[in-house]
């Protein structure tokens, strides 16, 4: 699979070396190298397009040490975009250098759902050996050191079962009042880390969702978004899962008025990148840009398209806890998502904003969480840090790969601070 769309050469020479994406780059803050810095990216992938560098180990050790948090991007006066450059290169270096069996084996999970769902019982049975369970924090610690995971760090864990067996296909609302040219049904994409380990999410949505009388269908052939194997350059599974996606979701789309998600990375994946990806594939672009048309991070779409807002208002429930909100890389900047979820959670909780809510928490995918973890363990400390200033007792964020890496630096950083996600806060305010 290769995609051609960007020219190395061009978005070298458009860098007018100003440096003012240095300052913001999550990888540069915590390696001051100038190769690990948006325009040392940028200047190597040009070189390396003109065949005056080669691709060897040195640098792919380079390219995968981004942590694709589009900082650079949002920072930058031409709009270059590196994360998008770094992403097509880590296809070159998956095809030189192959994919380490685990991220091949996980990838294979990801597009044969069956043996997952199996595979994730089976886990939930056995893993109270391998690991100490923390059911309030819904986090684990190893009980011992294995080659890719260090016993002190804080994992997610399974569910007994995942959040699509657990739920009928179709909820029909109770007392469904229809509103004029509107469907009022409402399908979910839960994404892979609700569905297997933070299950509470979907819980959550599930029940705002009847609160709010809406039919409510949970696709059951849903698969991955095709994020994980995208950030590591495994073209082949997202081309597989992006399609198997499109042709599931084109049954049902036209039968609702969205597809909402719990997840910023799983929702900017489909309404962004998946059009990026099918770029040089015009028929499959056009039908994946239908269907993003209807695909909303799941605050986003509650607040613009229902009475939830009211609803929360109304309750005059005032929760006496103080939460502070971090900003996934995935909702604030790729999708303009940052006032709905504070929107919503001020009705009924305090919100004390951190000093820098837009700091990368340091997730950074596969790779940076397995190969190159002790950089993931560097950018997810001052995040700890930041959280701890604000004495919040719940740090919250759309996002389970935020929710797992802020987790693990919560407990590296030794701050006792709870993860929930604004929609868990939200189904609560409504009990
Ligand atoms: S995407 Fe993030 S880590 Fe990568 S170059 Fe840009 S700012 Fe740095
Ligand atoms: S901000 Fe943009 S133009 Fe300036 S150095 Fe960085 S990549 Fe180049």
């Amino acid at each position: 699979m290769k995609l051609e769309k960007f020219n190395y050469t061009s978005i070298s020479d458009d860098c007018v070396k100003c440096g003012k994406c240095k300052p913001v780059c999550t990888i540069f803050n915590i390696n001051q190298d100038e190769a690990t810095s948006p325009r040392g990216f940028i200047d190597l992938l040009g070189a390396y397009e003109r065949n005056e560098l080669e691709l060897d180990l040195n640098a792919k050790n380079i390219f995968e040490s981004c942590f694709l948090c589009t900082n650079c991007v949002e920072a930058c006066p031409n709009d270059l975009p590196t994360d998008m450059i770094i992403e097509q290169v880590r296809n070159d270096i998956a095809k030189k250098y192959g994919i380490a069996w685990y991220k091949n084996l996980f990838f294979f999970l990801l597009r044969h759902r069956r043996t997952m769902d199996f595979l994730s019982s089976l886990g939930w049975v056995f893993q109270t050996c391998a690991l100490k369970l923390d059911k309030e924090k819904q986090s684990a610690l190893p009980r011992f050191s294995l080659p890719i995971v260090k016993k002190d760090r804080a994992l997610p864990f399974a569910d007994m079962r995942s959040f699509l067996r657990k739920y009928p296909e179709n909820i029909l609302a109770k007392n469904k009042i229809l509103e004029e040219n509107k469907k009022n049904k409402v399908a979910i994409f839960i994404g892979c880390m609700s569905n297997y380990t933070y299950t509470n999410t979907g819980d959550a949505l599930v029940k705002i969702l009847k609160k709010l009388d809406l039919d409510i269908m949970i696709p059951k052939k849903q698969l991955c978004c095709g994020a994980p194997a995208y950030f590591t350059g495994a073209f082949d599974t997202v081309d597989y899962l992006i399609k198997k996606n499109i042709e599931y979701f084109e049954t049902f789309i036209d039968e609702v008025d969205a597809i909402i998600i719990p997840e910023a990375t799983c929702s900017a994946m489909i309404n962004q990148d998946w059009e990026h990806f099918l770029h040089n594939q015009e028929e499959w672009k056009q039908r994946a840009i239908k269907i993003s048309k209807k695909v909303f991070l799941a605050t986003k779409w509650l607040e613009n398209n229902t009475k939830l807002v009211e609803l929360l208002a109304n309750s005059n429930r005032k929760i006496d806890k103080l939460i502070t909100y971090h900003d996934p890389c995935h909702a604030k900047k790729m999708q303009g998502v940052w006032e709905e979820p504070r929107n919503l959670l001020k009705q009924n909780y305090v919100l004390k904003e951190m000093s820098d809510s837009n700091r990368c928490c340091g997730f950074g995918g596969v790779t940076m969480q397995s190969e190159k973890y002790e950089f993931a363990k560097a950018a997810g400390l001052p995040k700890a840090y930041m959280i701890k200033e604000t004495q919040a007792q719940i740090v919250s964020a759309e996002c389970s790969a935020c929710r797992m890496q802020i987790t693990n630096s919560l407990h590296q950083a030794n701050v006792d601070v709870e993860f929930k996600n604004p929609i868990e806060l939200i189904a609560k305010a409504l009990d």
